[in-house]
């Protein structure tokens, strides 16, 4: 199936793409604020294929994208979209949000990435074309800022809004930055409490933990 089941045609869709190896409460709780504080009825949560600007990950794409279904199973808010996983070749947002826009006719699409992607946007496959095609939202702690330069700056400038309602207004083209709980969880971390043979409860699903177990995921080689 091309992405996520009945997708509806109005209203904002949003888009918080990752590796997911594997999903984290981390994940899930900045999604869920995004979510409540941007009144986005059409929220997915789309794991990459092959990320282009980062080593390959443990888990398999197919694996990644069991355990985010598994992550939000009951949950209808948020979904899971998976055409970069269907996709093949490297993972560029760029393609992805072309994709999406052309389903989605002139729908606000946001797409929400953490301060740190955000001060190297422009190290991103056709970065200008981004804010062509999505507002991007960049979920920070309080303390955290925009730290870029050259055009990026110029671009972040220009685009900065504060208020959320004017991302509904048009389909793309704004940068808001938005305060969002970080939990200090990572799926560095997990990886290596997982390696260690340690407890990871209460720093994700207990569902995703147990098919990490059945699949036997992210023990020491
Ligand atoms: P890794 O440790 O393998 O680098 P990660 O935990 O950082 O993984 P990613 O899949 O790389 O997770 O992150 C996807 C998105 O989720 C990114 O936009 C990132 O900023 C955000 N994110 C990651 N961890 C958290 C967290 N604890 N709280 C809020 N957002 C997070």
């Amino acid at each position: 199936m091309s992405g996520p089941e009945s997708t509806p045609r109005q209203g904002a869709v949003g888009l918080f793409g990752g590796t997911f190896d594997p999903v984290h409460f981390g994940h899930l709780r900045a999604a869920e604020e995004a979510r409540e504080i941007l009144r986005i009825d059409d929220f997915r949560l789309i794991p990459a294929g092959r990320p282009a600007l980062r080593s390959a990950p443990v888990a398999t794409a197919e694996q990644r994208l069991e355990m985010l279904r598994l992550a939000v199973a009951g949950c209808p808010d948020l979904r899971v979209d998976d055409r970069e996983v269907r996709r093949s070749g490297a993972s560029y947002m760029v393609d992805t949000l072309s994709d999406i826009r052309r389903d989605s006719g002139a729908a606000p699409l946001l797409l929400l990435i953490g301060q740190d992607a955000a001060n190297m946007l422009d190290g991103w496959h056709r970065w200008r074309q981004l804010f062509e095609l999505a507002h991007i939202v960049v979920m920070r702690r309080p303390e955290a800022h925009f730290d870029c330069r050259g055009e990026l700056r110029e671009q972040v400038e220009r685009r900065r809004t504060t208020d959320p309602a004017a991302l509904r207004n048009a389909p793309a083209g704004c940068v808001l930055p938005l305060e969002i709980t970080q939990l200090d969880i990572s799926s560095t971390s997990i990886r290596e409490l997982l390696a260690q043979g340690r407890s990871v409860r209460f720093l994700l699903p207990d569902r995703v933990t147990d098919y990490i177990r059945e699949q036997g995921l992210y023990r020491a080689s």
